[in-house]
C-alpha cells in the first residue's frame, strides 16, 4: 500500500481516532504515528496495545515535522485544538478531523486557519459504536464503511486528494457533500435516534423510582436494542447537540409530531389509524435492512468460524 503520511499526528486516541491508526498501521500506510492528548492514562493504553509510537501531551511537540493531522476529539474541542498545533505545524501539513457535526466545525477551524484554510478538509468517518478510548479501538471499525468529506470552497485539490486517500487506506469508501446538507442528514439518522435512546431510558428511569418492582429489570431486546446507544460519551453528545443545535431542534420537532399521531391515535382508540402508522413504518425500515454488527460481534463470529472450520 502506498504510503499517506511518513509524520501522522492523531489528536484524540480515542474509539475513532485509535481506529484509524490501528487500520493504517495494520495496512502499512503510515511511518511514525504521534498520539496527542489530555490524558496521561488513556495515552498509556494506546502505547501499550500499539496505537502510537509516541505519546505527547504537549501539541507543539506533536505538531512538529507532521506531514498530516486528525483531530478527533469532542467537536466543539476540534477547532481549539487546531488552533494550539498551529504555531509548530509545517506549512505543508494536512489537516482533517473526524466530528459528526460539520458546518460549525468547518467555520471555526477555517476561522482559525485565515489565509491557509486551504489545508483543512473536513471529514466524518460513518461508524462508530457506544464505547470510547483508546482502549475500544479496532482494526476493522472503518472498513467497508462510508466517510463522508465536506471540502469547503477554499478547500485546495492537492488537500482533498490527500483526505481521500487517508480515509480510503482505512478501508472506507469515501463520498463528498455540502456540511449543510451532512448536518440535516446526521440530525435525522444519527443525532435524533441518540437523543432519544437517552431520552427513552431517562423517561423510564424516572417512572421506575416510584414503583416497587422495577421494570428495568424486565428490559429484554426490544428495550436493550433501541438504547444500546445511550450507553455513548454524554461529553461527545452533549458537543454534538449544541453543535448542531439548528437541525438537532427540528429533527426532535419531526419526532414530537410523529409520537403525537400515534398519541392521539391510541387516545382515540382509532385501530385504522394506528395501523396505519405503525405499517407506513414497518414498510421503511424493512427497506433498509438489518446494520452491518458491531465490531466486537464481528470478532466473536470470526472465532466461532475459525472454530467450526478446525473441528
Ligand atoms: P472518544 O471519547 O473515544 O475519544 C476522544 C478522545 O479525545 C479521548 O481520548 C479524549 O481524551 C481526547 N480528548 C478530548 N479533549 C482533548 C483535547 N483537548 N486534546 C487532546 N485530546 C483530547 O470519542 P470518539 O468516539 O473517538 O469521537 C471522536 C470524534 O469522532 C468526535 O468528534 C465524534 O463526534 C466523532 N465521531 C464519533 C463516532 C462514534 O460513534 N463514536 C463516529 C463518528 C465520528
Amino acid at each position: 500500500m502506498r504510503r499517506i503520511a511518513d509524520r501522522l499526528v492523531i489528536a484524540g486516541v480515542g474509539l475513532i481516532g485509535g481506529s484509524l491508526a490501528m487500520a493504517l498501521r495494520a495496512r502499512g500506510a503510515v511511518g511514525e504515528v504521534i498520539g496527542l492528548g489530555r490524558s496521561a492514562e488513556n495515552l498509556r493504553v494506546a502505547r501499550r496495545r500499539g496505537i502510537i509510537d509516541r505519546a505527547e501531551r504537549d501539541p507543539e511537540r506533536a505538531a512538529r515535522d507532521a506531514d498530516l493531522v486528525v483531530v478527533a476529539v469532542p467537536v466543539q474541542t476540534i477547532a481549539p485544538v487546531v488552533s494550539s498545533l498551529m504555531r509548530a505545524l509545517p506549512p505543508t501539513a494536512v489537516i482533517t478531523d473526524a466530528g459528526s457535526v460539520k458546518s460549525s466545525v468547518v467555520a471555526a477551524v477555517e476561522r482559525i486557519l485565515g489565509d491557509t484554510a486551504g489545508r483543512f478538509c473536513g471529514s466524518h468517518p460513518i461508524a462508530g459504536t457506544e464505547h470510547s478510548g483508546a482502549v475500544a479501538a479496532v482494526p476493522d471499525l472503518l472498513e467497508g464503511r462510508r466517510c463522508v468529506l465536506t471540502p469547503g470552497p477554499r478547500t485546495t485539490a492537492a488537500t482533498r486528494r490527500r483526505v481521500h486517500a487517508l480515509w480510503e487506506a482505512a478501508g472506507m469508501r469515501v463520498e463528498e457533500m455540502p456540511a449543510a446538507t451532512h448536518d440535516r442528514i446526521f440530525a435525522l439518522v444519527s443525532h435524533l435516534p441518540h437523543v432519544a435512546a437517552f431520552a427513552l431510558v431517562n423517561a423510564v428511569a424516572d417512572v421506575d423510582q416510584q414503583g416497587t418492582r422495577r421494570a428495568l429489570a424486565y428490559a429484554a431486546g426490544g428495550f436493550k436494542d433501541w438504547t444500546r446507544i445511550a450507553a455513548s460519551s454524554p461529553e461527545m453528545w452533549r458537543d454534538i447537540c449544541l453543535a448542531n443545535r439548528e437541525e438537532l431542534l427540528r429533527a426532535i420537532d419531526g419526532f414530537s409530531a410523529a409520537l403525537e399521531r400515534i398519541r392521539d391515535a391510541v387516545g382515540l382508540g382509532d385501530a385504522a389509524a394506528i395501523a396505519a402508522e405503525l405499517a407506513r413504518a414497518q414498510v421503511t425500515r424493512r427497506r433498509l435492512g438489518t446494520a452491518p454488527p458491531p465490531p466486537a460481534v464481528r470478532l466473536r463470529a470470526r472465532r466461532g468460524a475459525r472454530r467450526s472450520r478446525g473441528r
